[in-house]
């Protein structure tokens, strides 16, 4: 989509600190880190969000999965948590699909 910010990123026509890429998403770090490691997980064709996933989609969904898994064996993190916010009220402000990796500090629950 010409302007979603994570198109462009996807893309390489906005700069980011590249964690991995492959044909179908890529990963980078996130520009305001919440925890000592913090990425960001995104399929390059544009979905909006969790909510826009279905039968036509789904495969890049798990594919992601796949790829932060082997990411955080890679990065040695033993234990973090992967957030997707859907919609505003849940926080999200890139409505492009992405999935949060946080990592390296202790973590509340609930989330606020
Ligand atoms: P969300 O608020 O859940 O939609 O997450 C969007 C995330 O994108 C936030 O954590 C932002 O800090 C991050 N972000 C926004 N712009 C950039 C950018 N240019 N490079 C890397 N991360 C970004």
């Amino acid at each position: 989509m010409s302007d979603c910010l994570f198109c462009k990123i996807a893309a390489g026509e906005i700069p980011s600190k590249k964690v991995y890429e492959d044909e179908c998403c890529y990963a980078f770090y996130d520009i305001a880190p919440q925890a000592p490691t913090h990425f960001l997980v995104i399929p390059k064709a544009h979905i909006p969000s969790v909510s826009a996933v279905d039968e036509g989609n789904e495969a890049v969904v798990g594919h992601i999965f796949a790829v932060i898994a082997k990411l955080a064996k890679e990065l040695g993190l033993e234990s973090y948590r992967v957030v997707s916010n859907i919609g505003e009220q849940a926080g999200q402000s890139v409505f492009h699909l992405h999935f949060h990796v946080l990592s390296g500090r202790d973590m509340t629950w609930p989330p606020g």
